[in-house]
């Protein structure tokens, strides 16, 4: 039986398409299906899957590394968290980075405005962190984006 991979790049947030697609091609049962946003994206993974590479030990480090920084920060968006008591937009407030990657960052100013406002109100009580199922640390992730959100912000009010 084959098997669909959905968001191979992880919605955008992994950089690394060279490992994300030699990962997925030891498994040749696997059928990636990635979401594309320039065509220069896919002559890079057409040229990955014209000339298939083994992964290599480097390679294996690499991809232990961006596992251990992503390890409590990646929302796989399931939503188990939500909602918020003090009306916190979860969802949005940890997917900003990723979004980021197909908004102009102007764009993303203002239609990231209201979720990014709305973290203001967390009170860090944690009863989100108890039912996410990755155990991720979303009030501290929430901060950072909320940080990163302000300075683009300010960058581009000028
Ligand atoms: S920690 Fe913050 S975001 Fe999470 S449920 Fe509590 S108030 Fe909402
Ligand atoms: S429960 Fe965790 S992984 Fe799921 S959407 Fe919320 S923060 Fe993301």
């Amino acid at each position: 039986m084959g098997i669909i991979a959905m968001k191979p790049l992880g919605g955008g947030l992994l950089e690394r398409a060279d490992l994300c697609f030699r990962f997925l091609q030891q498994h040749p049962y696997v059928v990636p299906i990635p979401g594309i946003s320039s065509p220069d994206e896919i002559d890079e993974i057409v040229g990955l899957y014209e000339s298939p590479k083994m992964l290599t030990e480097e390679n294996w480090r690499e991809i232990e590394e961006i596992r251990s920084d992503l390890g409590r920060r990646f929302c796989h968006r399931c939503g188990y968290c939500m909602p918020c008591k003090q009306g916190v937009e979860i969802l949005d407030g940890m997917q900003l980075k990723a979004r980021m990657k197909r908004l102009d960052p102007s764009k993303l100013v203002i239609s990231e405005r209201a979720a990014m406002e709305s973290i203001e109100h967390c009170i860090e009580c944690g009863e989100c962190v108890e039912k996410c199922p990755y155990n991720l640390s979303i009030p501290d992730v929430l901060r950072e984006n909320l940080a990163f959100y302000k300075d683009l912000a300010g960058h581009n009010d000028k």
